[in-house]
């Protein structure tokens, strides 16, 4: 099964992601985990990103849906893809048509994680991981048990994406509501939309969407 999860920043995709990840053995495609490390390893992709990235504003179609054609090119025929962060514009969903055919894929779902709008800054500005396995935090809602020692690995450094800042979030909110949200029409034209209360806790929002996918 290959689906899209599909919300402004902040609203639970990478998060349920992971969950379809450890709970499904569905694969995760992130295009901005895929650009983070990039730009982490010095790469001309990730050179060219940072900037872009680090303004909140969008970088090209062409690089964005050339990450995803590798990471699928390198997947198992028979594992499932979540499309996390991506497609993001209209030229970005008609290129994962083309890309998935040429795959032998189809798409079987958009599940769209509805939220409100005031809630998602505060949750963005106060999030960070752990900086050895990548277990998600948040400042406000969900401290590790042991103050400063993740409770996955008991690793004790812990980072904070450069893009989660108020300013930064605010323009990437303006990119998903210019460019991203007019998208979902054609996803509907097709009915392939399916929407979830983004707002409930982590598992109920998981899921829901588990049942979307049975
Ligand atoms: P995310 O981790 O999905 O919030 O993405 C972080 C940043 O990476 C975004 O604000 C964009 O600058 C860039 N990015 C990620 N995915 C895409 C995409 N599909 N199209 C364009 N830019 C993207």
């Amino acid at each position: 099964m290959n689906i899209i999860l599909l919300g402004p920043p902040g609203a639970g995709k990478g998060t349920q992601a992971q969950r379809l990840v450890d709970n499904r053995g569905m694969r995760q495609l992130s295009t901005g985990d895929m650009l983070r490390a990039a730009v982490g390893a010095g790469t001309p992709i990730g050179l060219k990103a940072k900037a872009v990235m680090d303004r909140g504003e969008l970088v090209s179609d062409e690089i964005v849906s050339e990450l995803i054609d590798a990471e699928l090119a390198a997947m198992d025929a028979d594992s499932g893809a979540i499309f996390d962060g991506y497609p993001r514009t209209a030229a970005q969903a008609g290129m994962l048509d083309t890309i998935l055919a040429s795959h032998d894929r189809k798409l079987h779902k958009v599940i769209e994680l509805e939220v409100d709008e005031d809630a998602l800054v505060d949750r963005i500005t106060g999030r960070f991981t752990c900086a050895n396995c990548g277990a998600g935090y948040h400042d406000r809602y969900k401290q590790p048990e042991t103050e400063g020692v993740c409770d996955v690995c008991g690793s004790t450094e812990f980072k904070r994406r450069p893009d989660d800042n108020e300013e930064t979030v605010r323009t990437r909110m303006q990119e998903y509501r210019a460019k991203t949200a007019p998208i979902l029409p054609i996803y509907e034209q097709r009915d392939l939309v399916e929407r979830v209360d983004g707002m409930a806790s982590i598992d109920e929002v998981s899921e829901a969407i588990n049942g979307l996918l049975r």
